[in-house]
């Protein structure tokens, strides 16, 4: 993800905050509110990707087990939600059904691969491949089949 510049900056999009070199989801932690600092208005790096319909994760499920499906849903969310908390920038994008399965987006890689590991060690008998795209692309994509 590209790294912005100093001062503070507010998303345009959302309530994240930029200052001492990263993104917060708020100003409620900043000490420093009386200084005179440059204040900015723009997108964060996360709010950004979802405008231009990027991503920076892709998990693909196959042959999900019916009576597993919402619990499945229902663990995603609340994994993304609780790295969003530590980081704001960690984000799902999407959650989409087709046929074959689930194809789930984030804005972070490493929240794709930690996301598929722990749907892996939740539900077991599921077969992962993660595979990087090539340099300078940070894209990764995980595969996810269940086996039953
Ligand atoms: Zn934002």
């Amino acid at each position: 993800m590209k790294k912005t510049k100093s001062g503070l900056v507010f998303c345009k999009v959302c309530d994240a905050v930029y200052y001492k070199k990263s993104w917060h989801r708020n100003l409620r932690h900043y000490k420093n509110l009386k200084e005179n600092l440059a204040v900015k208005f723009s997108l964060c790096p996360a709010c950004a990707m979802i405008k231009n319909r990027q991503f920076e994760g892709e998990i693909i499920i196959k042959n999900i087990p019916i009576k597993i499906k919402s619990d499945l849903i229902n663990l995603a969310k609340t994994f993304a939600a609780r790295a969003y908390q530590r980081d704001p920038m960690d984000r799902l994008i999407a959650i989409k059904e087709n046929e074959e399965g689930l194809r789930i987006t984030t804005t972070e890689n490493q929240l794709a691969v930690k996301l598929a590991k722990k749907i892996k060690e939740t539900f077991k008998k599921v077969e992962m491949k993660i595979s990087y795209s090539p340099a300078p692309s940070d894209v990764v994509y995980v595969k996810l089949v269940f086996s039953h």
